[in-house]
C-alpha cells in the first residue's frame, strides 16, 4: 500500500513515526474512518466535520485546509486503487521529549492509509450478530474520536471469548454505545430510540444519517437514553457505523432479541442507507 505521512506518499514499509510521538506515548491523537464504495467516499462531509471537532476539542491544529483534506482522501483512494473499503486518517499532537505537559508549538503527525475490503453484502447483515453487555470502562469524553481504543479492543476480545460478535456498554443501567458503533432499538410500537448526543458516546456519522432517513420515512424517533431492560424488550436492536452501516443484533447476553432474526425496520434502514449514501457519495 501507499500511505501518507506528513505531506508525503510512500510505500507502507518506508513509513516511520517517532518513538516520541505523543500519539504513541499518550494516545494524544484522533482518527477518522470513511467508507469507500465504487471508489467514492460515503458520508464524507460528516466525517470531515467530526475530524475538525475532535482536533478543536484537544487543541491540535487542523493540519490542512478542507479542500486539501478531501483531495488527500481522493489521492489515497486513487493511489491504492480502492474500489471498496475505507480511508483511515489519524492526527496526533506531534513529537516531543516525553512529558505529560505538552508545548503549544508541536507540529501534528498526520497519517492516512486505506484498506481495500468488502463493505457491501456483509454476510452478517443476513444473520445478525450477537452481543454481550459489559460496564462502560472508557474515559468520559467519548464524543472526541481519540485512539484510546484499548478498553473497546479488550471488550471485543471478551465478547469473542464468550462466543459473541461484539460488546455493548452499560453505564448507570443505560446503554451508551457498542465497542465501535452506536446502538439503537425499535420498540414493539415501531418507535426508533437512540441515545441523545452527549459526552457519553461518539456522535456517529451513520447514526445521524439514519436519524435523517428515519424522519424522512415518517418513522417516529425518540432521542433519549434507554435502559438495558428496554433493549431486552425491544422488537429490534441494531448498531450503526461507517463500515458496518446498519447491523441487526439478534442475541443480547445469550437471549434472542425480538424474533431472534434480523427485523424489518433494521432491514429497511440498511436499504435506505445504502441507496441514499451511494447516490450522495463523492
Ligand atoms: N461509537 C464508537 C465508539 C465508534 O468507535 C464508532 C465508529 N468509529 C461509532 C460509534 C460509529 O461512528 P460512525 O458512524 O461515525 O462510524
Amino acid at each position: 500500500r501507499i500511505v501518507y505521512v506528513n505531506g508525503e506518499w510512500m510505500p507502507e514499509a518506508d513509513a516511520k513515526i517517532s518513538v516520541f510521538d505523543r500519539g504513541f506515548q499518550f494516545a494524544d491523537s484522533i482518527y477518522e474512518i470513511t467508507a469507500v464504495l465504487g471508489g467514492k467516499l460515503i458520508d464524507y462531509h460528516g466525517h470531515a466535520q467530526r475530524l475538525s471537532r475532535s482536533l478543536t476539542a484537544l487543541g491540535i491544529p487542523v493540519p490542512v485546509s478542507e479542500e486539501h483534506m478531501l483531495a488527500l482522501h481522493r489521492q489515497a483512494i486513487a493511489r491504492n486503487g480502492v474500489e471498496e473499503g475505507l480511508v483511515y486518517l489519524q492526527v496526533s499532537r506531534g513529537v516531543q521529549d516525553r512529558d505529560f505537559m505538552f508545548g503549544a508549538d508541536l507540529s501534528p503527525t498526520f497519517v492516512i492509509f486505506t484498506q481495500s475490503k468488502k463493505v457491501l453484502d456483509n454476510p452478517k447483515w443476513k444473520t445478525g450478530i450477537s452481543v454481550i453487555t459489559m460496564p462502560d470502562g472508557r474515559w468520559v469524553n467519548r464524543q472526541i474520536k481519540t485512539v484510546q481504543l484499548l478498553y473497546s479492543s479488550l471488550a471485543k476480545m471478551e465478547a469473542a471469548k464468550a462466543g459473541a460478535d461484539d460488546a455493548i456498554f452499560i453505564e448507570d443501567g443505560f446503554i451508551t454505545e457498542a465497542s465501535s458503533s452506536n446502538v439503537h432499538i425499535v420498540t414493539r410500537e415501531g418507535t426508533l430510540i437512540t441515545r441523545q448526543l452527549s459526552n457519553a458516546l461518539l456522535h456517529g456519522i451513520t447514526r445521524g444519517s439514519i436519524l435523517d432517513l428515519a424522519r424522512q420515512a415518517g418513522v417516529p424517533v425518540e432521542e433519549r437514553r434507554f435502559t438495558l431492560d428496554e433493549a431486552r424488550n425491544a422488537a429490534e436492536i441494531f448498531i450503526t457505523s461507517a463500515t458496518a452501516f446498519v447491523m441487526p443484533v439478534v442475541r443480547l447476553d445469550g437471549e434472542p432479541v425480538g424474533e431472534g432474526v434480523p427485523g424489518p425496520v433494521s432491514g429497511r434502514f440498511l436499504q435506505l442507507y445504502i441507496q441514499d449514501r451511494i447516490a450522495t457519495a463523492i
